[in-house]
Parts: C-alpha cells; sequence; structure tokens
C-alpha cells in the first residue's frame, strides 16, 4: 500500500531514476504524483471519423498510419504523415520536423488532435497535430502481455488525460498514464479528508480519494467542457484544497506575528504639529486615508505588517516620512531600505529636505561606501544617534545594529527577494507551536494563539510598513502578501495633466529629437532610455553608451546631456542624478537604473527607444517618472524592426491606458503569474493544481474558509479538526510549495 507522503520511487515502474525526473518538475510523493494533474483531455471515447470532419474544428481522430516522410520547402523541412480510416485519409504536417522522421511505422494506431483546416485544393488537414502511438510499447517498457491490455485499455474508449510529458519526453503522458493509474490502484481506500467537515460541507467538496479518481479517469457521462476548463467537482475540489491551505498557512502566519509584542507608539499633539509642519502640500484624500489606516497600526501593541500599494507617483515617500515622525517622536530609529543606491540616495536628499530643518538626524548607509565611512556611521546607528537610517539591502547585514529600531520601511518591495523581507522579518517567523485556548471567558474565546509572546524584558518587534508600486490584482496580493495587511494609495497628487503616449518607428527619430529639443528650449529636461536587459548586458550596454555619445556629440551637441547607468560607481551616479536634478543637465540618456522611484518634476520627456524589448511593468513604471510636474508630459515609445505578437500588445496597452490596475493585469495575462512576480524572487508558491489567474473566486472563498476555521473551535469546527489541517498545511507547505522558512 502507498501513502500519499511515500517517496514517489517507491512506486510500481519508478525508481530512483525516473523519481528524480519527477523532483525536478516538483513531484516528490505518491501525493504530488497524484496532484501531477492532466493538462487537457481528449474524447477518445468518441473519437472523429475522418469522413465527419470540418474545417475549423478542434478533433480526436484515431486511424492507422499510411504514409510518412521528410520534404524540403525553400524555408524549412516538412514531415507528413497520412493516417487512413478505411478509404479516408488525413494529412498532418509538423513544421521542421526533421525529428519526427522514425517515429510512425505503417500499420500503426494513432491518436491525433489538432485544428482541422482545409489546405488549397480543399483537402483536410491537420497542421502540427499533438499524436500519440498507439499500442507501441517500445519507449516506456511496458512488455507483457498483460501490461499491454491495460496500456490499451487507458487510451481508447475513454476520456483520455493527457499529461505534459517530462524529462525532455523520456516520460510521457502514456507513461503517466500508467504509472499515476497504478498508484491509485495501490492507495488505500478510506484516505482521511484533511479539510474539517463544516468547510467540506459548506463547499459541497466530494472527498479527496472521489477527486483524485475521477480528475484522472473522468467518467464517461462527465462534461467534457468543465473538464477542459477544470470545472468539474473533482477539479474544484482538488483547486479549493490546495488554496485552502494555502491560505491557512498565511493565516497562522499572521496570527503568530500579531501575537508578538509590539510598540504601541503615541500619535499625540507632538508629532501631529511635526507632521503638519513637514508637509510641503496638502496630502490627498488617499494620502490622508491611508496615513490614519498606518497610524491605527502602529499605535496598537503589536506588530505593524503592512503592505502600501500606490502607483508611480501616488505620493508613497511622504505617507513614509509621516510613519517615521511617529516613530522618531516616540524615541525610536527608523531604517528606510530601497532596492538601489540611486533611490536610497534620492530618498535621502529628499529626507533631508524635509526632515532635516525639524531636527531628525539622517544617515545614508549604501554598500558601496568606504570601510571607514561605513564603520562610523555604523556606530552612530549603534549609539542611537541616528534617527533615519535610509540605505540599500546592505541595512540587512548583520553586522548593523540599532540602538533602538522601532520601524522598517522598505521601498519598492517588489524589486526585493523575499528571502530579503523574510530575512528582515526573521525573528517574527520563527515557528512557533499552536495553541488552542479552549473557552475560559477571558475575552479570547476560542482564539488560536500562539506561544510568541516573548517574555517581558525582551525588545520588542519592530513595525515593518512595505510598499510597492506594482500594483497587485486584489486577490493576488491576497495570495502574495496574505500575512501583510494592505492599504491602497489610489489619487494621484492634483494638478497632473496625463501623459501623452505614441509610438513612433526609430525611423523618424529626426523628427522626435527635434521634439525633444523645444520641450528644452521651453524649460523642461526629457530622458532618453537604453534597454539594458540581462543576457546581453555588455553589447547592450555599450550601444547605450554609443549613442550618448552620439546625442551628446551630434545631435544635442550645444545641450547638456549626462549619462546614467549601473556600472557607473556609485559616487559617479549620484552626482549625475542630482546634476539632472537640479536642472544642470537637459537630458539625461540611462538604463532602466532610472526605472523605480527616480523623481524629477521638470522633466516632461521620456523617450523609449526599443521599447519593444522592455517589459509592460517596466514600461510603465519608466513612464511613472515623468508627468510629475504640472506641465504636459510627453512618453514616446520608439520600436525598430519587426515586433513579435506580444511586444505589440505591451505597446498597445501602454498607449491606450496608464492605469497601472490595468497595465498589471494585461502583464499578468501576458505573462502567467510565475514570471509576473518572478517566481523563485518573489517566493510565489508554485501550484501544482490551481491557476492564480483561473482560480481567482476560489482563491477568495479559500481565504474566508481559512480564516474562519483558524478563528478556533466552535460548534462546527472542533479542536482536533483544526490541528489535523494544521499539520496537514506544514507537511504541504515544507515539501509541495518549498517555502520552508515559512512556520
Ligand atoms: P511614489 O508613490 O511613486 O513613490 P512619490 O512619493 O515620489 O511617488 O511622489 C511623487 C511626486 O508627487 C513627488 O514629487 C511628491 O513631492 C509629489 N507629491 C506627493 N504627494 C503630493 C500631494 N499631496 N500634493 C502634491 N504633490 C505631491
Ligand atoms: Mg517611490
Amino acid at each position: 500500500m502507498l501513502e500519499l507522503s511515500t517517496p514517489v520511487q517507491y512506486v510500481k515502474g519508478i525508481g530512483p531514476r525516473l523519481a528524480e525526473i519527477l523532483g525536478a518538475k516538483g513531484v516528490y510523493t505518491v501525493g504530488d504524483l497524484l496532484h501531477y494533474l492532466p493538462f487537457r483531455y481528449e474524447d477518445r471515447l468518441n473519437p472523429r471519423g475522418i469522413a465527419e470532419l470540418r474545417a475549423g474544428e478542434m478533433a480526436t481522430v484515431i486511424a492507422e498510419v499510411r504514409t510518412s516522410g521528410l520534404f524540403r520547402t525553400r524555408r524549412m523541412p516538412i514531415f507528413q504523415m497520412t493516417a487512413g480510416q478505411g478509404r479516408n485519409r488525413l494529412k498532418c504536417l509538423w513544421f521542421n520536423g526533421g525529428y519526427l522522421r522514425d517515429r510512425f511505422k505503417p500499420g500503426q494506431m494513432v491518436a491525433l488532435y489538432g485544428k482541422v483546416e482545409a489546405d488549397r485544393s480543399g483537402e483536410l488537414q491537420i497542421m502540427q497535430p499533438q499524436f500519440e502511438i498507439l499500442g507501441d510499447s517500445g519507449d516506456d517498457g511496458g512488455t507483457d502481455a498483460a501490461d499491454q491490455k491495460l496500456a490499451a485499455s487507458l487510451e481508447v474508449g475513454r476520456i483520455v488525460p493527457i499529461y505534459e510529458s517530462a524529462g525532455q519526453g523520456r516520460l510521457t503522458a502514456r507513461w503517466f498514464r500508467r504509472i499515476i493509474r497504478a498508484a491509485l490502484d495501490n492507495m488505500p481506500s478510506d484516505l482521511p479528508d484533511p479539510i474539517p467537515a463544516a468547510v467540506r460541507a459548506r463547499m459541497a467538496l466530494i472527498p479527496p480519494q472521489e477527486a483524485l479518481w475521477k480528475v484522472h479517469w473522468p467518467e464517461a457521462g462527465e462534461s467534457f467542457t468543465d473538464l477542459q476548463s477544470a470545472r468539474t467537482p473533482a477539479h474544484l475540489r482538488l483547486i479549493f484544497e490546495e488554496l485552502f491551505f494555502v491560505e491557512l498557512g498565511l493565516e497562522l502566519k499572521r496570527r503568530q506575528m500579531k501575537a508578538q509584542t509590539g510598540i504601541p507608539f503615541q500619535p499625540n499633539e507632538r508629532v501631529r504639529e511635526s507632521i503638519k509642519k513637514i508637509l510641503p502640500f496638502h496630502p490627498t484624500a488617499a494620502q490622508k486615508r491611508v496615513l490614519k489606516e498606518i497610524v491605527a497600526d502602529m499605535e496598537k501593541p503589536c506588530p505593524m505588517r503592512r503592505l502600501l500599494q500606490g502607483d508611480v507617483g501616488s505620493g508613497k515617500t511622504i505617507v513614509a516620512f509621516e510613519a517615521a515622525i511617529l516613530a522618531i517622536e516616540n524615541g525610536y530609529q527608523v531604517a528606510l531600505m530601497a532596492p538601489t543606491e540611486i533611490l536610497a540616495q534620492q530618498h535621502y536628499f529628499s529626507a533631508r529636505r524635509i526632515l532635516e530643518n525639524a531636527g531628525y538626524r539622517i544617515v545614508l548607509l549604501t554598500g558601496s561606501l568606504e570601510q571607514d565611512r561605513k564603520r562610523d556611521i555604523r556606530r552612530h546607528i549603534a549609539q542611537g544617534n541616528a534617527h533615519l537610517v535610509i540605505g540599500t539591502h546592505a541595512l540587512l547585514e548583520e553586522t548593523v545594529e540599532f540602538a533602538k529600531l522601532g520601524l522598517v520601511i522598505v521601498d519598492e518591495q517588489h524589486r526585493f527577494g523575499v528571502m530579503q523581507r523574510l530575512k528582515l522579518m526573521k525573528k517574527s517567523m520563527e515557528e512557533a507551536p499552536l495553541e488552542i485556548e479552549s473557552a475560559k471567558g477571558n475575552g479570547t474565546t476560542g482564539a488560536i494563539s500562539t506561544s510568541a509572546k516573548k517574555a517581558s524584558g525582551e525588545t520588542p518587534e519592530p513595525d515593518v510598513l512595505v510598499m510597492t508600486a506594482t500594483p497587485i490584482p486584489r486577490t493576488l496580493a491576497l495570495t502574495l502578501y496574505g500575512d501583510l495587511d494592505v492599504s491602497v494609495l489610489d489619487e494621484l497628487p492634483p494638478g497632473r495633466t496625463p501623459i501623452v503616449t505614441r509610438r513612433v518607428s526609430d525611423e523618424r527619430s529626426d523628427e522626435v529629437w527635434d521634439f525633444v529639443r523645444k520641450q528644452i528650449a521651453a524649460g523642461h529636461q526629457a530622458y532618453v532610455v537604453y534597454p539594458v536587459i540581462q543576457e546581453n548586458e555588455e553589447n547592450e550596454l555599450k550601444a547605450a553608451i554609443k549613442m550618448y555619445k552620439e546625442l551628446s556629440n551630434k545631435i544635442f551637441a550645444d545641450l547638456k546631456v549626462g549619462l546614467l547607468h549601473g556600472k557607473l560607481d556609485s559616487d559617479l551616479k549620484e552626482h549625475v542624478m542630482r546634476l539632472f536634478q537640479q536642472g544642470e543637465l537637459n537630458i539625461l540618456v540611462a538604463t532602466t537604473v532610472i526605472e523605480v522611484g527616480v523623481d524629477v518634476p521638470h522633466a516632461t520627456v521620456m523617450v523609449i527607444e526599443h521599447a519593444e524589448r522592455f517589459g509592460l511593468s517596466q514600461l510603465h513604471q519608466l513612464r511613472g517618472r515623468i508627468g510629475r510636474g504640472a506641465a504636459k508630459s510627453f512618453c514616446i515609445l520608439m520600436t525598430g524592426g519587426k515586433v513579435s505578437e506580444e511586444g505589440e500588445r505591451r505597446l498597445d496597452t501602454m498607449v491606450r491606458t496608464s492605469d497601472g490596475f490595468q497595465i498589471a493585469e494585461t502583464d499578468l495575462e501576458l505573462r502567467g503569474p510565475g514570471e509576473f512576480f518572478g517566481t523563485k524572487q518573489a517566493g510565489m508558491p508554485s501550484f501544482l493544481v490551481a491557476n492564480l489567474i483561473r482560480d481567482r473566486q476560489i482563491l477568495e472563498v479559500a481565504k474566508r474558509e481559512a480564516a474562519a476555521v483558524m478563528a478556533g473551535p466552535n460548534a462546527e469546527i472542533s479542536e482536533d479538526e483544526i490541528k489535523r489541517a494544521v499539520r496537514h498545511m506544514r507537511a504541504r507547505w515544507q515539501h509541495t510549495y518549498g517555502l520552508v522558512e515559512v512556520g
């Protein structure tokens, strides 16, 4: 008998070598294997006869191989296989299909799946069909007769699951079918359901075992549409389960944090006065609301864990400074971290401009400072002389010790890896045993608490405010940052005129430069941005530098042009940035180092060369650098050469809208959640079953149900059930999602 937790190598037919291949797919245990779901199904119960096919439909055809061969066209080799049923024939074509040369043998039965079309002479064909050779046991070892019979029965005359192959095609869909079937056959029949009964009932969930069987081997009557869209009861059960346990984990983490001792900051009259004094403008309604939410958190005796989302230019910095004043006036130090040195420097300058008059001492600590200087600054910090410490992630280094750290602000969180975020919150993340307080009429009736409360006398946990300009659709924010409370700055400061965005071919660069010149004559400044994207960094950087020379020596020889890129040393970067900020430079030629946060209100033009090569979020961030003053601003997206379809959609979206949330949605759609968040970087769990875009609604419900369970035992949910669910959740998180650092 197999258990869900049995290592996958013990399933008959797998063994250590293949287990390794599966491991690379995130499949380690029998449970993982059973959650390796088909990505689609084929209706081989009712395969189509060739004679009844129509152009335009998607169809499964089971037919016999007649002839096959490779022929060359001027452009590429094409592989053609003709399959037949009696007298009817169907042509199948694969571009660059040389690899198929020895694949088909006349007389074999094949299952073909794809879009039927008519060729020029009206004959039907399928281009690039998915195919499977039936009863060809050569590639996966099942040799004895009984095996073959079973294999055949799994492949025709039913709805057949199609799995993504693994190990460069070594583990085929057929292989998965057989192995998963064997695993299912060897499961104990009484698989316990880790989801509490009340939740199961409310959600009308079918039992886990039934769900696993039906998702792999759907019954003949199952709706084919529901199967393909993962909406059968079996799918819904598995998706809900996965999301439920993720949300349970986040909820637990959140409760552990809330159970810790924080600092109850006092927002007294003096604090209010100080804040009023520093404000250079009237805050927007959104800024007021968000500040209220932050202050309410900071007043509480448990640590704040809040995410502040606000589109580029929405004015997050001043809100951060206000929170800083609250902490400083209460006698604590504040750390403000930015993802790049340039940003850290910029915050440093504006902090000095805005806060230094009030007598706060501000220091800048970045990686590139001289050792001596760093040591000095660290000493200041350790002695409590510095009130506000601004830096890059160098602040996370162990050697930086604060005398009395009360508030940590992380700017542009999306740029930080989650590891850094975790490191920052490390103390509060330590695994805490789960305790369920029984009803004793002590006010916390039935609530779950953790024993993480620090003994009195120990230092309390600082508050943490995380800021991001990546507008994350709400449901996704709940998952990615489910352990944080979320505030949204959904209003831009007044007096901004919308940015005009245009797309221009680089053949018309002369006109573009003329336009830039006119804007500068009118007293404005301009950015010209070049892509430097990792893979080709050296060459690209050379291109940016070359263009800088061209622009500064020829095209704008009479103007002051500066150059900014990531490889410059930080003094120089700082110098260039300051010159531009002070209006000493007319034009700043730059790479994406200016992408985040840089604030120069007089800059009204941004020319982005090779705009097709930037990601959508990147373009949006870049464009956010302009339109920060009262004058009308222009973003010119220059493209050269051929633009891919996806590139077209990106540029299109940029021209059409400036709404960060809409742009994020499109970006998410184009790239998928993994890429969007940079899975590894962002620490996004990679789901086995759920798809965050498709299953958003289920995610919402799962979150609600998880919160209900974590609220503690009651008439519906017993203590034992909660404990079982939490144990299951921990096991799942540890290995399936690989989030070992999550308690
Ligand atoms: P981001 O949210 O992108 O970090 P910033 O904090 O850099 O935005 O603010 C963008 C610009 O808007 C800055 O020049 C800032 O001084 C200005 N700003 C912020 N809040 C207001 C306000 N309430 N009224 C006028 N200008 C504001
Ligand atoms: Mg900012």
